[in-house]
């Protein structure tokens, strides 16, 4: 284990000193929230907007947030290196109770973590992955950044057992709502279509640069649902994230997407999104 330096409730100390109790919430009950956050040459990426998605996540489980927007860039911003993408992963529990009760404790104090990881450019990003469809057997707080992730782990487990790299969800209505770890575009009929925001899915930071990228650059958008069969005709299908951008799906349920190649929206979208980011620095 790298042996790096994280933050824990106030203190910054090697990875492998920062201990929580059994007795903490997050561990007991995964009762906590967390943020991904990138950041590219010591920069924060979309700071005020990742602390936006935070406040609303810890408002949804009513958890005061410990900490100012200034306090936590400041503890956030000690953690980077100037060079380089990395990302900052941030998590915020209910905190230590003395017994194990569903209900809240009277009194406790959140447990605050963040630690600083590079971001590997992922594998595929450039060729393409492999996706297929599940039933989403998650819960209605999807859009709220929660760490109980026991039914994202277990489909996205599935996809990866059946040799693909992310499980695209399908609720009951037989409409598509993310990934398991990830927001999903696709291209129907020349125009670029991803589900609103609900409360089925998380709303992506990335996401919304995204749109905004389409808005400025003229390319036809839409947010709108998209059935499964509709996903099944696209000419592109995307997952998008923080830590792994833009990624194009070439095969779903086992059908090539296209031509089985990334398509050209995504070949223009991924360079404007890699200029956007070169010019930040
Ligand atoms: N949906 C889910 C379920 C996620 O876990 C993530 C982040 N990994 C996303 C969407 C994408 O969000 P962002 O672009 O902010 O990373």
């Amino acid at each position: 284990m790298e042996n790096k330096t994280v933050y824990l409730n106030g203190q910054y100390l090697p990875l492998s000193e920062a201990k929580i109790s059994v007795m903490d919430r997050g561990f007991l009950f995964g009762d906590g929230i967390y943020e991904v956050i990138p950041a590219y040459h010591g920069q924060l990426f979309r700071f005020q907007e990742h602390m936006e998605r935070l406040e609303n996540s810890l408002s949804n489980i009513r958890l005061p947030n410990p900490h100012s927007r200034e306090q936590w860039l400041k503890i956030l911003t000690e953690l980077l290196s100037p060079s380089g993408d990395q990302y900052i992963y941030l998590q915020v529990t209910r905190g230590v109770a003395p017994k194990r009760d569903h209900a809240f404790p009277e009194k406790a104090e959140p447990t605050v973590f963040a630690m600083c990881s590079n971001i590997v450019p992922f594998e595929g990003r450039e060729t393409g992955v492999k996706a297929i469809s599940l039933d989403d057997s998650r819960w209605e707080l999807c859009h709220v950044k929660a760490t109980t992730l026991l039914a994202n782990i277990l489909l996205r487990q599935q996809a990866v057992e059946q040799g693909c790299a992310e499980a695209v969800l399908v609720n009951k209505d037989g409409y598509v709502t993310e990934g398991a770890a990830s927001n999903i575009f696709a291209v129907i009929d020349g125009i670029l279509i991803t589900p609103p925001k609900s409360c089925e899915i998380l709303p992506g930071i990335t996401r919304d640069v995204i749109l905004e990228i389409a808005q400025q650059n003229n390319i036809p958008f839409r947010e709108e649902i998209i059935a499964l069969e509709a996903l099944k005709n696209a000419s592109e299908i995307w997952l998008t994230s923080s830590t792994r951008e833009i990624i194009p799906v070439v095969e779903f349920d086992s059908h090539k997407v296209a031509d089985g190649r990334p398509g050209p929206v995504w070949q223009n979208m991924n360079r404007l999104f890699q200029a956007y980011k070169q010019s930040l620095s």
